[in-house]
């Protein structure tokens, strides 16, 4: 083999929402796919895609069925803790096209999907096996793996998440995420009716949201301008509890109640961010998802930037050009796109969280979505 030949042994390291979307697109077309995953458990409760992220799943063959395992927002009511509804919002819709404007899905349930998607177009996903050693010999990678089996790749991927190990071993140790003190608790607890429709509750301090998410769940978050210490399960949820229960939205109410009786993990998750801007790719290696750049949920775009990534790479890989110039092409499409949802996100957290910046922020995501909204 040229060492320009398209690549057609491809190694993804992390399946998270980027490797294993990649790993659906790439196996349906023939190429030979290898994932493999770290811990297979996953973070957090639930995500939201805007019109942009359905159409990246789209490109991966995935839309239909993430669509059907979702709740679809029509819109959001913003309210004031005593539950007057101050407005009604809902996400841009995507000109032309007729996916929905927003979905949020339970993310064990997306992982659900996603692994399946992937193994049945025939990757091989191994759970609980990482990287040890991997040598780039130009013409291919040669890589050893913690379960003592070993392989020979001529793409290796690296989507393994903001604290990217292979960004860490392969690329440059010093690129960190920026963490702030401020994050998200998060949990998801039973649907409150059949009726139930997504609520934001505004305190000032503390942004709170209940949005249905499909398979009978909603997801409840608490968005605070401060850290959190790392408590223990049952600390976390008294804590959770205790950030809100003064407040008497009939939401947050019951979002309090069901976190306190119940049993279901309640995480917190402070925001981070980092832009590498044009080191996405060494030799044969290449960084996609949070591991190239992570970014806060504000503008509901890091998975949505992390599937339309997967989409381009898979996208460039199966029209088997050359293999330096679809690395290039992959990063033409994808550095400016992800450069600007990072800081227009960071835009957005920067602007405190209250009713009156609702309206800046609602013109910086609107804004943001003119160009978001364009073809990846
Ligand atoms: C509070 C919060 C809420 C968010 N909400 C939204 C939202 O509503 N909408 C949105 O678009 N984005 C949201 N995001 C961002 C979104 O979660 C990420 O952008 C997205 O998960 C990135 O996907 P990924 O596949 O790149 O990485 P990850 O989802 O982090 O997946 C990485 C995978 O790699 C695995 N891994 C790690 N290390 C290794 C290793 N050494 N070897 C093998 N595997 C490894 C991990 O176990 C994991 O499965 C939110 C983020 C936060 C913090």
């Amino acid at each position: 083999m040229t060492a320009d030949a398209p690549a057609q042994r491809i190694l993804i390291v992390g399946g998270g929402i980027a490797g294993l979307g990649l790993a659906t697109g790439l196996a349906a077309k023939g190429l030979e796919v290898r994932v493999v995953e770290k811990t297979g458990y996953v973070s957090g409760s639930g995500v939201g895609y805007w019109a942009f992220g359905l159409r990246a799943f789209d490109m991966l063959g995935l839309c239909e069925r993430v669509i059907d395992n979702a709740y679809v927002v029509k819109s959001a009511k913003l309210c004031a803790p005593d539950g007057t509804v101050v407005m009604e919002v809902s996400a841009p819709d995507l000109p032309n096209t007729s996916y929905p404007r927003e979905i949020v899905i339970a993310r064990p349930v997306l992982a659900d999907v996603l692994l399946s998607a992937a193994r049945g177009a025939g990757a091989r996903v191994d759970i609980g096996v990482t990287v040890e050693a991997l040598v780039d010999e130009g013409r291919s990678v040669s890589v050893r793996f913690t379960d003592g089996t070993e392989g020979r790749f001529d793409l290796v991927v690296a989507s393994d998440g903001a604290f990217s190990m292979m960004r860490e071993r392969f690329f440059d140790a010093s690129i960190k995420p920026d963490i702030v003190e401020a994050g998200c608790w998060r949990a998801l607890v039973p649907l409150s009716s059949p009726e139930a429709e997504p609520v934001v509750v505004d305190g000032g301090q503390y942004r709170m949201f209940l949005y249905p998410c499909g398979h009978n769940q909603m997801y409840a978050g608490i968005e605070c301008s401060f850290g959190e210490p790392k408590r223990s399960p049952e600390e976390a949820r008294a804590r959770f509890v205790s950030l809100v229960e003064a407040c008497p939205h009939p939401s947050v109410r019951y979002m309090c109640e069901r976190v306190a009786s119940g049993s279901m993990p309640v995480e917190f998750r402070p925001f981070n961010w980092h832009f590498i801007d044009k080191d996405w790719s060494k030799g044969r290696l290449v960084l996609i998802g949070d591991a190239a750049h992570s970014m806060s949920p504000h503008l509901s775009s890091g998975a949505g930037m992390a599937i339309e990534d997967a989409a381009v790479l898979a996208d460039e890989l199966t029209r088997r050009k050359p293999f330096g110039s679809t690395l290039q092409s992959f990063l033409d499409r994808r550095v400016p796109r992800a450069r600007r949802a990072c800081g227009d996100a960071r835009k957005i957290f920067e602007s405190p969280p209250s009713l009156e910046s609702w309206s800046a922020e609602s013109n910086i995501m609107t804004d943001a979505f003119k160009f978001l909204g364009q073809a990846p």
